[in-house]
């Protein structure tokens, strides 16, 4: 039996890559100007660093995580999520230290053990951002900004940007204290996880999907009705810059999030057109985290975009056809005919020609399927009369021409 590739892991196909491919070099360019450096972490990491970083008590690290002894009796595991790796990265390699500001992009596969659904792989993929050193709201909003632009260059579906703010150790305390307290009340009406979540991890009940505990937290106390004077200021700068930088928003102050080390400013960006696995990109800031890493007291703030959740937003890409098709029949019409492509692939054109001895019928079957607007053939007549046919696979025109002024014909055509 044949083997296939393992439940909500998935192979991205040739007819698929090209999207992959424009995502990238768009996000790219965007990621360009606004003077980011692309990093590249391995997707293995020490267990440790996803434990302390993203949280004990989240659902990442409880439940969903790739996490396996290797040889050696280390625990490591697939990162799911790109954020700790980085920070991991930038302290050990101290990339503070060059620059008071770091601004970073990556883009790779992330690994989590949810069910599989549409919109949702155990190896999926994001397009990432970290921006460290400044504790100001605007690279909050530039952050935003990338994945606003990201997603508005590859959809006209519906978006929704919710932004939030969780607070700061100053004032988050006081909201988890009325928190806790309300939950207490509510304990026996709430669903098991939660129950347990009431004690490790409060904010989470928020994220609960069960229906009962969704019309509990829509009475529970806010984050936002104990925001500290620093913090309300934070969120509402980052609001004024987002209207300046002319980005739709709303607030959401049920947002926040499925991991720990978020503080104030959260964000979520949504389509509707996607179903129950909405959320196309997030982020928020994370004071505190490289710290708490080990290494000094950089503010950050990130976002991440999903890749295969955008690209079920977006129209399949067109089919690009190659440059020229060399029809040639015979061994000797392909070795007439082999120095000529070397010298059209050098100067950058895109040929094919036919690898195995096949009829001219099959060939130009060949032809038509490589989409190239034009095909030059050359059978035995044509070698008899050192001359190649050079044929116009739409208007179906044909012309002659001599061997030796073959090459620089094609070439002034794709001038
Ligand atoms: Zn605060
Ligand atoms: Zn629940």
């Amino acid at each position: 039996m044949a083997i296939k590739a393992i439940r909500g892991f998935k192979d991205v196909l040739p007819q698929d890559s090209t999207r992959w491919q424009q995502l990238e070099s768009t996000a790219r360019d965007i990621f360009n100007t606004y003077g980011l450096k692309e990093i590249r972490t391995p997707v293995l990491e020490k267990t440790e660093i996803f434990a302390r970083g993203i949280g004990e008590h989240t659902d990442i690290v409880e439940k969903e995580m790739y996490t396996f002894e290797d040889r050696n009796g280390d625990s490591l595991t697939l990162r799911p999520e790109a954020t700790a790796g980085i920070i991991r990265s930038v302290i050990e390699h101290k990339l503070y230290a060059a620059s008071p500001f770091l601004k970073l992009f990556t883009m790779g596969p992330m690994f989590r053990h949810e069910r599989p659904q549409k919109g949702r792989l155990r190896q999926f993929h994001q397009i990432n951002v970290e921006l460290f050193g400044s504790a100001s709201p605007l690279p909050d909003a530039e952050c935003i900004a990338m994945a606003w632009q990201i997603l508005r260059s590859f959809t006209d579906a519906k978006l929704l940007l919710e932004i939030n703010s969780l607070g700061c150790p100053k004032c988050r305390p006081l909201h988890r204290e009325a928190l806790v307290q309300y939950l207490t009340n509510a304990k026996d009406q709430l669903c098991e996880d939660c129950q347990r979540r009431a004690d490790t991890n409060p904010l989470r009940v928020f994220d609960c999907k069960n229906e009962e505990c969704h019309r509990i937290m829509r009475q529970a106390p806010l984050v936002k009705h104990y925001h500290c004077v620093d913090c309300a200021t934070h969120l509402g700068q980052v609001l004024d810059f987002l209207e300046l930088m002319d980005i739709p928003f709303v607030q959401n102050g049920y947002l926040v999030r499925g991991l720990d080390y978020y503080v104030r400013t959260t964000f979520e960006i949504k389509s509707p057109d996607l179903g129950a696995q909405s959320t196309v990109a997030a982020g928020g800031r994370y004071d505190g985290l490289v710290k708490m890493l080990g290494g000094p007291d950089l503010p950050g703030v990130g976002m991440a975009v999903g890749v295969e959740r955008l690209l079920l937003l977006t129209p399949e890409a067109e089919q690009e056809g190659i440059d020229l098709f060399v029809a040639a029949l015979g061994r000797e019409a392909r070795e007439t005919v082999t120095p000529w492509i070397a010298e059209w692939r050098r100067q950058g054109l895109a040929v094919e020609m036919t690898w195995d001895d096949k009829s001219l019928k099959a060939q130009m079957k060949q032809a038509d399927r490589s989409g190239a607007g034009l095909v030059i053939i050359v059978g035995e007549n044509e070698i008899d009369e050192e001359e190649a046919i050079l044929r116009d696979m739409e208007t179906k025109e044909q012309e002659n021409i001599p061997f030796d002024a073959v090459v620089n014909r094609v070439l002034e055509i794709f001038e």
